[in-house]
Protein backbone atom coordinates (compact mmCIF):
# COMPACT_ATOMS: atom_id res chain seq x y z
CA UNK A 1 0.00 0.00 0.00
CA UNK A 2 1.08 3.48 -0.67
CA UNK A 3 2.45 5.67 2.13
CA UNK A 4 1.55 8.89 0.54
CA UNK A 5 -2.02 9.73 1.33
CA UNK A 6 -2.45 11.77 -2.33
CA UNK A 7 -6.29 12.78 -1.40
CA UNK A 8 -5.78 14.07 1.48
CA UNK A 9 -6.29 17.56 1.76
CA UNK A 10 -3.17 19.32 3.14
CA UNK A 11 -3.77 23.41 3.77
CA UNK A 12 0.03 23.66 4.43
CA UNK A 13 1.05 21.81 0.53
CA UNK A 14 1.07 25.37 -1.05
CA UNK A 15 3.76 26.17 1.04
CA UNK A 16 5.53 23.33 1.60
CA UNK A 17 5.48 23.20 -2.45
CA UNK A 18 6.53 26.79 -2.66
CA UNK A 19 9.77 25.62 0.40
CA UNK A 20 10.81 22.65 -1.92
CA UNK A 21 9.85 23.71 -5.13
CA UNK A 22 11.51 26.87 -7.48
CA UNK A 23 7.87 28.55 -7.34
CA UNK A 24 5.95 25.20 -5.97
CA UNK A 25 5.77 24.07 -9.07
CA UNK A 26 7.52 21.51 -11.72
CA UNK A 27 7.41 23.87 -14.75
CA UNK A 28 7.41 27.00 -15.69
CA UNK A 29 3.90 26.95 -17.80
CA UNK A 30 2.17 25.75 -14.00
CA UNK A 31 2.74 28.72 -12.23
CA UNK A 32 -0.31 30.74 -13.03
CA UNK A 33 -2.19 33.48 -11.66
CA UNK A 34 -4.62 32.51 -9.36
CA UNK A 35 -3.71 28.75 -9.02
CA UNK A 36 -1.53 29.36 -6.47
CA UNK A 37 -2.60 27.36 -3.65
CA UNK A 38 -4.58 24.73 -6.08
CA UNK A 39 -3.23 21.15 -5.51
CA UNK A 40 -4.17 18.56 -8.32
CA UNK A 41 -5.22 15.74 -5.59
CA UNK A 42 -6.85 13.65 -8.22
CA UNK A 43 -7.87 12.91 -12.01
CA UNK A 44 -10.65 10.47 -13.71
CA UNK A 45 -11.64 10.57 -16.95
CA UNK A 46 -12.97 14.32 -18.00
CA UNK A 47 -12.04 15.88 -14.19
CA UNK A 48 -9.96 16.68 -11.87
CA UNK A 49 -10.26 17.40 -8.52
CA UNK A 50 -8.16 19.82 -6.05
CA UNK A 51 -7.07 20.14 -2.85
CA UNK A 52 -10.81 21.43 -1.18
CA UNK A 53 -12.46 18.19 -2.67
CA UNK A 54 -13.57 20.33 -5.63
CA UNK A 55 -14.14 18.68 -8.52
CA UNK A 56 -13.70 20.37 -12.55
CA UNK A 57 -14.62 19.58 -15.72
CA UNK A 58 -11.39 19.39 -17.47
CA UNK A 59 -10.64 20.80 -20.83
CA UNK A 60 -7.11 21.69 -20.00
CA UNK A 61 -5.93 17.90 -20.08
CA UNK A 62 -2.51 18.97 -19.07
CA UNK A 63 -1.92 20.36 -22.53
CA UNK A 64 -3.05 17.82 -24.74
CA UNK A 65 -1.44 13.98 -23.97
CA UNK A 66 -4.79 12.23 -22.44
CA UNK A 67 -7.11 12.39 -25.59
CA UNK A 68 -8.34 9.27 -24.38
CA UNK A 69 -9.10 10.62 -20.82
CA UNK A 70 -6.91 10.53 -17.71
CA UNK A 71 -6.22 7.38 -16.42
CA UNK A 72 -7.52 5.38 -19.28
CA UNK A 73 -8.34 2.17 -18.00
CA UNK A 74 -6.15 0.32 -20.73
CA UNK A 75 -3.55 2.76 -20.88
CA UNK A 76 -2.51 2.10 -17.48
CA UNK A 77 -3.12 -1.63 -17.89
CA UNK A 78 -1.33 -1.70 -20.29
CA UNK A 79 1.27 -0.37 -17.92
CA UNK A 80 0.69 -2.43 -14.98
CA UNK A 81 1.28 -4.97 -16.28
CA UNK A 82 4.19 -4.10 -18.62
CA UNK A 83 5.88 -2.70 -15.53
CA UNK A 84 5.17 -6.34 -13.53
CA UNK A 85 7.47 -8.14 -15.80
CA UNK A 86 10.27 -5.53 -17.60
CA UNK A 87 11.67 -3.07 -16.19
CA UNK A 88 14.52 -0.73 -17.95
CA UNK A 89 17.57 -2.33 -19.01
CA UNK A 90 19.56 -0.19 -20.61
CA UNK A 91 20.76 -2.31 -23.48
CA UNK A 92 19.60 -4.10 -26.84
CA UNK A 93 15.84 -3.64 -27.03
CA UNK A 94 12.71 -4.97 -25.89
CA UNK A 95 9.61 -6.90 -27.81
CA UNK A 96 7.38 -3.32 -26.73
CA UNK A 97 9.60 -1.24 -28.60
CA UNK A 98 9.89 -2.61 -31.81
CA UNK A 99 6.04 -3.65 -31.62
CA UNK A 100 5.46 0.49 -31.25
CA UNK A 101 8.04 1.57 -33.82
CA UNK A 102 5.75 -0.97 -36.24
CA UNK A 103 2.78 0.45 -35.13
CA UNK A 104 4.20 4.10 -35.07
CA UNK A 105 5.50 3.23 -38.60
CA UNK A 106 2.17 1.84 -40.18
CA UNK A 107 0.49 4.74 -38.94
CA UNK A 108 2.08 7.34 -40.45
CA UNK A 109 3.59 6.84 -44.30
CA UNK A 110 6.21 9.40 -43.83
CA UNK A 111 7.53 7.64 -41.20
CA UNK A 112 10.08 4.96 -42.54
CA UNK A 113 12.65 4.54 -39.25
CA UNK A 114 11.06 5.89 -35.79
CA UNK A 115 12.98 6.30 -32.65
CA UNK A 116 11.78 6.79 -29.02
CA UNK A 117 12.78 9.85 -26.66
CA UNK A 118 10.71 10.64 -23.35
CA UNK A 119 9.73 14.18 -24.43
CA UNK A 120 8.76 15.92 -26.88
CA UNK A 121 11.72 18.57 -26.56
CA UNK A 122 14.45 16.03 -27.21
CA UNK A 123 12.62 14.85 -30.01
CA UNK A 124 12.58 18.40 -32.12
CA UNK A 125 16.41 18.85 -30.65
CA UNK A 126 18.01 15.70 -31.93
CA UNK A 127 15.13 16.46 -35.62
CA UNK A 128 17.57 19.91 -35.58
CA UNK A 129 20.84 18.16 -35.10
CA UNK A 130 20.18 15.60 -36.95
CA UNK A 131 18.93 18.01 -40.02
CA UNK A 132 22.39 20.40 -39.85
CA UNK A 133 24.23 17.30 -39.30
CA UNK A 134 23.33 15.35 -43.17
CA UNK A 135 22.96 18.92 -45.11
CA UNK A 136 25.92 20.26 -43.25
CA UNK A 137 23.99 23.59 -42.86
CA UNK A 138 23.53 26.17 -40.05
CA UNK A 139 20.67 27.86 -40.11
CA UNK A 140 16.76 26.62 -38.91
CA UNK A 141 13.46 28.31 -39.91
CA UNK A 142 11.11 28.56 -37.21
CA UNK A 143 7.47 30.86 -37.27
CA UNK A 144 6.85 33.36 -34.84
CA UNK A 145 4.25 31.96 -32.22
CA UNK A 146 5.41 27.97 -32.55
CA UNK A 147 6.90 26.28 -29.84
CA UNK A 148 9.11 23.30 -30.09
CA UNK A 149 10.24 22.75 -26.60
CA UNK A 150 12.74 24.53 -24.37
CA UNK A 151 16.01 23.76 -26.34
CA UNK A 152 17.87 27.26 -27.42
CA UNK A 153 17.22 26.85 -31.18
CA UNK A 154 13.45 26.86 -30.72
CA UNK A 155 13.40 28.88 -27.92
CA UNK A 156 12.92 32.31 -29.85
CA UNK A 157 9.57 34.23 -30.79
CA UNK A 158 6.66 32.15 -29.25
CA UNK A 159 4.50 34.53 -27.03
CA UNK A 160 6.50 38.24 -28.40
CA UNK A 161 5.34 41.63 -27.23
CA UNK A 162 4.17 43.85 -30.05
CA UNK A 163 7.19 45.43 -30.12
CA UNK A 164 9.52 42.69 -30.55
CA UNK A 165 8.15 41.23 -33.70
CA UNK A 166 10.48 40.72 -36.48
CA UNK A 167 13.20 41.06 -34.00
CA UNK A 168 15.74 37.97 -32.23
CA UNK A 169 13.19 37.70 -29.01
CA UNK A 170 14.70 34.87 -26.91
CA UNK A 171 12.28 33.44 -23.97
CA UNK A 172 15.00 33.03 -21.64
CA UNK A 173 18.42 34.71 -19.99
CA UNK A 174 21.26 32.27 -20.98
CA UNK A 175 20.87 31.41 -24.36
CA UNK A 176 24.10 32.45 -26.17
CA UNK A 177 23.38 35.06 -29.16
CA UNK A 178 25.30 33.13 -31.61
CA UNK A 179 22.99 29.98 -31.08
CA UNK A 180 19.88 31.92 -32.27
CA UNK A 181 21.54 33.58 -34.83
CA UNK A 182 21.60 30.51 -36.82
CA UNK A 183 17.70 30.86 -36.19
CA UNK A 184 15.87 32.41 -38.69
CA UNK A 185 12.29 33.88 -37.39
CA UNK A 186 9.22 33.62 -40.46
CA UNK A 187 6.09 34.53 -40.47
CA UNK A 188 3.16 31.55 -40.37
CA UNK A 189 1.08 31.59 -43.81
CA UNK A 190 3.16 33.80 -45.30
CA UNK A 191 5.62 31.83 -47.96
CA UNK A 192 7.12 34.83 -49.15
CA UNK A 193 8.97 35.06 -45.82
CA UNK A 194 10.13 31.48 -46.00
CA UNK A 195 11.26 31.88 -49.44
CA UNK A 196 13.38 34.68 -48.68
CA UNK A 197 14.85 33.49 -45.77
CA UNK A 198 16.04 30.21 -47.73
CA UNK A 199 17.63 32.64 -50.22
CA UNK A 200 19.54 34.50 -47.94
CA UNK A 201 20.72 31.69 -46.04
CA UNK A 202 21.93 27.93 -45.87
CA UNK A 203 18.94 26.95 -43.99
CA UNK A 204 19.49 23.16 -42.46
CA UNK A 205 15.40 22.82 -42.09
CA UNK A 206 12.55 24.23 -41.68
CA UNK A 207 10.21 23.08 -38.58
CA UNK A 208 6.66 23.83 -38.43
CA UNK A 209 3.52 22.96 -35.96
CA UNK A 210 1.39 22.29 -39.04
CA UNK A 211 -1.13 23.80 -37.00
CA UNK A 212 0.17 27.04 -34.34
CA UNK A 213 -1.76 25.16 -30.95
CA UNK A 214 0.84 26.94 -29.03
CA UNK A 215 -1.08 29.94 -29.58
CA UNK A 216 -4.51 28.96 -29.55
CA UNK A 217 -5.01 27.57 -33.28
CA UNK A 218 -3.99 29.62 -36.19
CA UNK A 219 -5.14 27.33 -38.93
CA UNK A 220 -2.61 26.72 -41.94
CA UNK A 221 -3.90 28.93 -44.90
CA UNK A 222 -4.60 26.09 -48.17
CA UNK A 223 -1.42 25.54 -50.01
CA UNK A 224 1.01 26.85 -47.39
CA UNK A 225 2.56 22.88 -46.16
CA UNK A 226 2.52 21.99 -49.68
CA UNK A 227 4.39 25.20 -50.69
CA UNK A 228 6.88 24.86 -47.63
CA UNK A 229 7.22 20.84 -49.24
CA UNK A 230 7.66 22.90 -52.64
CA UNK A 231 10.15 25.25 -50.92
CA UNK A 232 12.22 23.04 -48.93
CA UNK A 233 12.96 20.36 -51.23
CA UNK A 234 13.75 23.19 -54.12
CA UNK A 235 16.44 24.98 -51.93
CA UNK A 236 18.08 21.44 -50.49
CA UNK A 237 16.78 22.21 -46.85
CA UNK A 238 14.62 19.49 -44.94
CA UNK A 239 11.00 19.85 -44.06
CA UNK A 240 10.32 18.75 -39.85
CA UNK A 241 6.75 18.49 -39.15
CA UNK A 242 6.41 19.17 -35.44
CA UNK A 243 3.41 16.88 -34.92
CA UNK A 244 3.55 16.81 -30.90
CA UNK A 245 -0.06 18.00 -30.61
CA UNK A 246 -0.85 17.47 -33.97
CA UNK A 247 -0.11 14.10 -34.37
CA UNK A 248 -2.56 11.43 -33.33
CA UNK A 249 -4.60 13.80 -31.47
CA UNK A 250 -6.16 15.53 -35.34
CA UNK A 251 -5.71 11.93 -36.88
CA UNK A 252 -3.67 8.51 -36.33
CA UNK A 253 -1.19 9.90 -39.33
CA UNK A 254 -0.81 13.05 -37.82
CA UNK A 255 -1.46 16.21 -39.69
CA UNK A 256 0.53 15.35 -42.77
CA UNK A 257 -2.31 12.95 -43.75
CA UNK A 258 -5.25 15.66 -43.49
CA UNK A 259 -2.99 17.60 -46.08
CA UNK A 260 -1.47 14.83 -47.86
CA UNK A 261 2.58 16.19 -46.83
CA UNK A 262 5.47 14.21 -46.70
CA UNK A 263 7.95 15.78 -44.41
CA UNK A 264 11.46 14.25 -44.05
CA UNK A 265 11.17 14.44 -40.32
CA UNK A 266 8.03 14.42 -38.04
CA UNK A 267 8.49 14.72 -33.94
CA UNK A 268 5.51 13.16 -31.88
CA UNK A 269 4.68 12.91 -28.22
CA UNK A 270 1.67 13.39 -26.36
CA UNK A 271 -1.25 12.24 -27.18
CA UNK A 272 0.88 9.83 -28.17
CA UNK A 273 0.92 7.45 -24.76
CA UNK A 274 -2.29 9.18 -23.29
CA UNK A 275 0.23 10.79 -20.89
CA UNK A 276 3.03 9.09 -20.08
CA UNK A 277 6.56 10.42 -21.49
CA UNK A 278 6.82 9.16 -24.36
CA UNK A 279 8.24 11.44 -27.77
CA UNK A 280 9.32 10.39 -31.20
CA UNK A 281 11.43 11.40 -33.78
CA UNK A 282 10.43 9.41 -37.06
CA UNK A 283 11.32 9.68 -41.04
CA UNK A 284 12.91 9.19 -44.01
CA UNK A 285 15.80 5.87 -43.19
CA UNK A 286 18.57 7.20 -44.71
CA UNK A 287 18.22 10.44 -42.46
CA UNK A 288 17.48 8.39 -39.16
CA UNK A 289 20.47 6.13 -40.23
CA UNK A 290 22.77 8.52 -39.79
CA UNK A 291 22.01 8.66 -35.74
CA UNK A 292 24.62 6.85 -33.61
CA UNK A 293 22.11 4.20 -32.72
CA UNK A 294 22.85 2.60 -36.16
CA UNK A 295 26.43 1.58 -36.86
CA UNK A 296 28.49 4.25 -38.37
CA UNK A 297 25.72 6.93 -37.36
CA UNK A 298 27.88 10.26 -37.22
CA UNK A 299 24.95 12.04 -35.39
CA UNK A 300 25.15 11.35 -31.19
CA UNK A 301 21.82 9.94 -29.88
CA UNK A 302 21.17 9.13 -26.29
CA UNK A 303 18.58 8.79 -23.56
CA UNK A 304 18.29 6.72 -20.95
CA UNK A 305 14.83 6.62 -20.11
CA UNK A 306 14.65 6.23 -24.84
CA UNK A 307 11.97 3.25 -25.00
CA UNK A 308 11.01 2.45 -21.62
CA UNK A 309 8.99 -0.75 -21.45
CA UNK A 310 5.99 0.32 -19.56
CA UNK A 311 6.13 3.82 -21.30
CA UNK A 312 6.23 1.84 -24.87
CA UNK A 313 3.74 -0.10 -23.67
CA UNK A 314 1.72 2.94 -22.53
CA UNK A 315 1.79 4.38 -26.61
CA UNK A 316 1.35 1.13 -28.29
CA UNK A 317 -2.14 0.58 -25.88
CA UNK A 318 -3.19 4.40 -26.92
CA UNK A 319 -2.45 4.00 -30.65
CA UNK A 320 -3.87 0.62 -30.91
CA UNK A 321 -7.20 1.90 -29.10
CA UNK A 322 -6.68 5.38 -31.47
CA UNK A 323 -7.41 3.13 -34.20
CA UNK A 324 -9.82 0.10 -33.15
CA UNK A 325 -12.43 2.62 -31.19
CA UNK A 326 -13.96 5.82 -32.41
CA UNK A 327 -12.21 7.88 -31.25
CA UNK A 328 -11.30 10.80 -33.23
CA UNK A 329 -15.49 10.35 -34.48
CA UNK A 330 -16.46 11.14 -30.85
CA UNK A 331 -13.73 14.04 -30.05
CA UNK A 332 -14.39 15.39 -33.42
CA UNK A 333 -18.13 16.07 -33.29
CA UNK A 334 -17.73 17.38 -29.55
CA UNK A 335 -15.51 19.83 -31.11
CA UNK A 336 -17.48 20.64 -33.91
CA UNK A 337 -20.19 21.08 -31.19
CA UNK A 338 -18.65 23.08 -28.76
CA UNK A 339 -17.44 25.75 -31.56
CA UNK A 340 -20.20 25.83 -33.16
CA UNK A 341 -22.44 26.79 -29.66
CA UNK A 342 -19.73 29.29 -28.28
CA UNK A 343 -20.14 31.32 -32.10
CA UNK A 344 -23.68 31.65 -31.65
CA UNK A 345 -23.20 32.73 -27.70
CA UNK A 346 -21.30 35.41 -28.11
CA UNK A 347 -23.27 36.50 -31.27
CA UNK A 348 -25.76 36.44 -28.84
CA UNK A 349 -23.93 38.26 -26.52
CA UNK A 350 -22.86 40.57 -28.81
CA UNK A 351 -18.76 40.17 -28.44
CA UNK A 352 -16.75 40.21 -31.11
CA UNK A 353 -14.97 36.58 -31.44
CA UNK A 354 -12.53 34.36 -33.54
CA UNK A 355 -13.60 30.40 -32.04
CA UNK A 356 -10.68 28.74 -33.81
CA UNK A 357 -9.78 25.10 -33.72
CA UNK A 358 -9.76 22.09 -35.40
CA UNK A 359 -10.65 18.28 -34.22
CA UNK A 360 -10.95 18.31 -30.49
CA UNK A 361 -9.74 21.46 -30.13
CA UNK A 362 -11.47 25.21 -29.34
CA UNK A 363 -10.12 28.30 -28.32
CA UNK A 364 -11.95 31.72 -28.89
CA UNK A 365 -9.80 34.59 -29.25
CA UNK A 366 -11.77 38.11 -28.16
CA UNK A 367 -11.05 40.34 -31.31
CA UNK A 368 -12.27 40.48 -34.99
CA UNK A 369 -10.58 38.47 -38.33
CA UNK A 370 -8.76 37.19 -39.65
CA UNK A 371 -6.46 34.97 -37.78
CA UNK A 372 -3.37 33.85 -39.82
CA UNK A 373 -0.49 34.30 -37.99
CA UNK A 374 1.29 35.56 -34.47
CA UNK A 375 0.80 39.43 -35.70
CA UNK A 376 -2.92 39.10 -35.99
CA UNK A 377 -3.22 38.12 -32.49
CA UNK A 378 -1.99 40.72 -30.91
CA UNK A 379 -5.68 42.21 -31.22
CA UNK A 380 -6.73 39.54 -29.10
CA UNK A 381 -7.69 40.95 -25.52
CA UNK A 382 -5.38 39.25 -23.15
CA UNK A 383 -7.88 40.48 -20.11
CA UNK A 384 -10.89 39.03 -20.88
CA UNK A 385 -9.50 36.01 -22.29
CA UNK A 386 -7.66 35.12 -19.13
CA UNK A 387 -10.17 36.63 -17.13
CA UNK A 388 -13.34 34.61 -18.15
CA UNK A 389 -11.43 31.79 -17.58
CA UNK A 390 -10.81 32.46 -14.34
CA UNK A 391 -14.77 33.16 -13.78
CA UNK A 392 -14.75 29.93 -15.24
CA UNK A 393 -13.26 28.18 -12.19
CA UNK A 394 -15.86 29.24 -9.91
CA UNK A 395 -18.58 27.58 -12.47
CA UNK A 396 -15.86 24.11 -12.08
CA UNK A 397 -15.04 24.18 -15.48
CA UNK A 398 -11.22 24.46 -16.26
CA UNK A 399 -9.75 25.96 -19.18
CA UNK A 400 -6.24 27.19 -18.24
CA UNK A 401 -6.30 31.16 -17.80
CA UNK A 402 -2.92 31.79 -19.36
CA UNK A 403 -3.26 34.08 -22.63
CA UNK A 404 -3.64 32.41 -25.88
CA UNK A 405 -3.91 28.71 -24.13
CA UNK A 406 -6.09 26.45 -26.68
CA UNK A 407 -8.75 23.77 -24.72
CA UNK A 408 -9.76 20.32 -25.67
CA UNK A 409 -12.16 17.89 -25.42
CA UNK A 410 -11.08 13.87 -24.79
CA UNK A 411 -12.53 10.79 -25.37
CA UNK A 412 -14.04 10.63 -21.81
CA UNK A 413 -16.15 14.19 -22.47
CA UNK A 414 -19.59 13.67 -23.33
CA UNK A 415 -22.23 15.75 -24.52
CA UNK A 416 -23.50 16.25 -20.58
CA UNK A 417 -19.50 17.91 -19.91
CA UNK A 418 -20.41 20.15 -22.95
CA UNK A 419 -23.58 21.42 -21.72
CA UNK A 420 -21.60 22.33 -18.54
CA UNK A 421 -19.17 24.23 -20.63
CA UNK A 422 -21.69 26.05 -22.22
CA UNK A 423 -23.74 27.27 -19.45
CA UNK A 424 -20.45 28.14 -17.44
CA UNK A 425 -18.83 30.18 -20.48
CA UNK A 426 -22.16 32.67 -20.61
CA UNK A 427 -21.98 32.87 -16.87
CA UNK A 428 -18.20 33.31 -16.59
CA UNK A 429 -17.97 35.78 -19.99
CA UNK A 430 -21.11 37.76 -18.24
CA UNK A 431 -19.37 38.16 -15.38
CA UNK A 432 -15.39 38.72 -16.83
CA UNK A 433 -16.92 41.96 -18.81
CA UNK A 434 -18.54 43.29 -15.96
CA UNK A 435 -15.57 43.46 -13.79
N1 LIG B 1 6.58 20.66 -29.82
C1 LIG B 1 5.33 21.10 -29.62
C2 LIG B 1 4.49 21.46 -30.80
C3 LIG B 1 4.83 21.22 -28.34
O1 LIG B 1 3.59 21.69 -28.13
C4 LIG B 1 5.66 20.85 -27.24
C5 LIG B 1 5.14 20.92 -25.82
N2 LIG B 1 4.14 21.80 -25.57
C6 LIG B 1 6.96 20.39 -27.51
C7 LIG B 1 7.38 20.29 -28.80
C8 LIG B 1 7.87 20.00 -26.38
O2 LIG B 1 7.42 18.83 -25.81
P1 LIG B 1 7.82 18.47 -24.31
O3 LIG B 1 7.13 19.43 -23.42
O4 LIG B 1 7.32 17.05 -24.16
O5 LIG B 1 9.31 18.55 -24.21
Amino acid sequence: MSTIEHTRTDSDLPARALRAIPGGVNSGQRRVSGLEQTIVTATDGATFTDGEGRTYVDFHSAFGPPLLGHNDPDVDRAVAETSKRLDLMGVAVTPVEVELAEEVIDAIPSVEQVILTSTGSEATFHALRLARAVTGRRHVIKFQGCYHGWHDAVSTNIISAADKLGQKDPVSDGILPEVLDATIVCQFNDLASVEAALEQHDVAAIIVEPIPHNIGAVLPRPGFHAGLRELATRHGALLVFDEVITGFRHAVGGWQTIEQITPDLTTLGKAMANGYPVAALGGRADLLGELSSNPGGRVFFAGTYNGHPAMAAAALATIRKLRSEPVHEHVFALGKRIRSELTALYARLGVPVVVSGYGSVFVTYFQDGPVDHYGDLLRNDAELFVGYRQELLREGVFELPLNLKRSCVSYAHTDAHVDRLLTATEAAVTRALAR
